[in-house]
C-alpha cells in the first residue's frame, strides 16, 4: 500500500514531486509558507496543512525540498521531527547537509540528504534520465526507496550525509564549464553568416564524444600517472591554446571564458610537465 508522505515546500519541483506521488497513489500532505501555492495540489488530491508542525505530524515519511538551507532551518523549527524520516532534497552545500544530518538525529529523525539532477518537467517521467543522488542514513533510504524512486531514480552515494550535496553540484560545476564553453563556441561564430541552428548540432556532437575523456581522467587519477593513455600531450594542447587565443582575438571575442583554465595548463607545463595530460590542472586546482 502506498505509504503516506508530507512534502513541504511547493515551489516549481516541490510541486512536481507531489504531483508524481499523487499520481502513484500515495496520500500526500502539503505545507507551503505562501498557503495559495497548494490551492492546485489540494484539486489534485493532496492534503493542505496550514502549519509546518501540522505537515511533518501527518506522514512518518517527510520530504523536505525548500529554496535553501535557511529555510529548512526556519521551516523545520517549530516541527517535532522525533521518530521521522526526515529526507531533504533542497540543494545545500555539503557541510550544510552535514550539520542539518546531526541536527535532525538530535531531534529523534533519521535523515537522508539529496540532489535533484533534474528540473521539474522531468519529475515522475519514465525514461527522462530524471535522479536524485542521496546519501546519509542507509536504511532509510533502503526502506524508503520505493516511494523515493516514483518521481525520478535514485542513486545512493555514501553514508557521509555531504556526499549527496557534494555530487551535485560537482556536476553542476561541470555543466557550468560546459555553459562556459557553449557561450564562447557561440560568440565566436555569432558575427559570420554561419547559422546558431546549423552550428549547435556540431556543437553538441562534440561535447558528446569529448565527454568520455572524464573516464580517462579517472583512470589516470587512480594511478597517479597523467601519462597514462595520452593522445594529446600538455605541450601540444598549450601550443593550441594559443591558437584558441589567437582566433577570439581575430574574431573580437572575449577570452575571458577560456583564458582561467589555458592559464592553468599553461601553468603545469612550466612546472615541467610535457608528456602529461591536462589532469595535472586538478592538482593545481586543490588548495592545500
Ligand atoms: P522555487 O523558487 O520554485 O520554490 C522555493 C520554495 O521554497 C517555495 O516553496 C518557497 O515558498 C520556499 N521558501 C523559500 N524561502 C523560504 C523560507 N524562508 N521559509 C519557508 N519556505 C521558503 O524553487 P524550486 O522548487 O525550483 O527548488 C526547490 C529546491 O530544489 C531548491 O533547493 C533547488 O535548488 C532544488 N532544485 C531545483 C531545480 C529546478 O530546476 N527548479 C533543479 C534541481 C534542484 P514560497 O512559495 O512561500 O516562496
Amino acid at each position: 500500500r502506498p505509504q503516506p508522505i508530507t512534502v513541504l515546500g511547493l515551489g516549481a519541483m516541490g510541486a512536481a514531486l507531489v504531483r508524481s506521488w499523487l499520481s502513484a497513489g500515495h496520500p500526500v500532505t502539503v505545507w507551503n509558507r505562501t498557503p495559495a501555492r497548494a490551492d492546485p495540489l489540494a484539486d489534485a488530491g493532496a492534503t493542505v496543512a496550514s502549519t509546518a508542525a501540522e505537515a511533518v505530524a501527518a506522514s512518518p515519511l517527510v520530504i523536505a525540498c525548500l529554496l535553501d538551507d535557511a529555510s529548512v532551518d526556519e521551516t523545520l523549527t517549530t516541527t517535532d521531527l522525533a521518530g521521522r524520516d526526515l529526507v531533504n532534497i533542497t540543494t545545500s552545500t555539503p557541510a550544510e547537509a552535514r550539520a542539518r544530518a546531526t541536527w535532525a538525529e538530535k531531534r529523534g529523525a533519521r535523515y537522508l540528504d539529496g540532489g535533484i539532477m533534474a528540473v521539474p518537467p522531468m519529475i515522475g517521467v519514465e525514461g527522462s534520465g530524471a535522479y536524485v543522488f542521496y546519501s546519509g542514513d542507509r536504511h532509510l533510504f533502503e526502506e524508503r526507496r520505493e516511494a523515493l524512486t516514483v518521481p525520478a531514480g535514485a542513486t545512493f552515494v555514501g553514508e557521509d550525509a555531504g556526499f549527496a550535496a557534494l555530487h551535485d553540484v560537482a556536476l553542476l560545476s561541470a555543466m557550468n564549464g560546459m555553459f562556459a564553453g557553449v557561450a564562447h563556441a557561440f560568440a565566436l561564430v555569432r558575427r559570420e553568416d554561419i547559422r546558431p541552428s546549423e552550428f549547435a548540432p556540431l556543437l553538441s556532437g562534440w561535447l558528446v564524444a569529448m565527454s568520455q575523456s572524464a573516464g580517462k581522467v579517472a583512470e589516470q587519477l587512480e594511478s597517479d600517472d597523467y601519462t597514462k593513455g595520452v593522445v594529446s600531450n600538455l605541450a601540444m594542447q598549450v601550443a593550441g591554446s594559443a591558437t584558441l587565443l589567437r582566433t577570439a582575438e581575430e574574431q573580437g571575442v572575449s577570452a575571458e571564458l577560456i583564458a582561467p583554465y589555458l592559464a592553468l595548463m599553461e601553468r603545469r607545463l612550466a612546472e615541467g610537465h610535457p608528456d602529461e595530460d591536462t589532469t595535472g590542472v586538478v592538482e593545481l586546482l586543490i588548495r592545500r
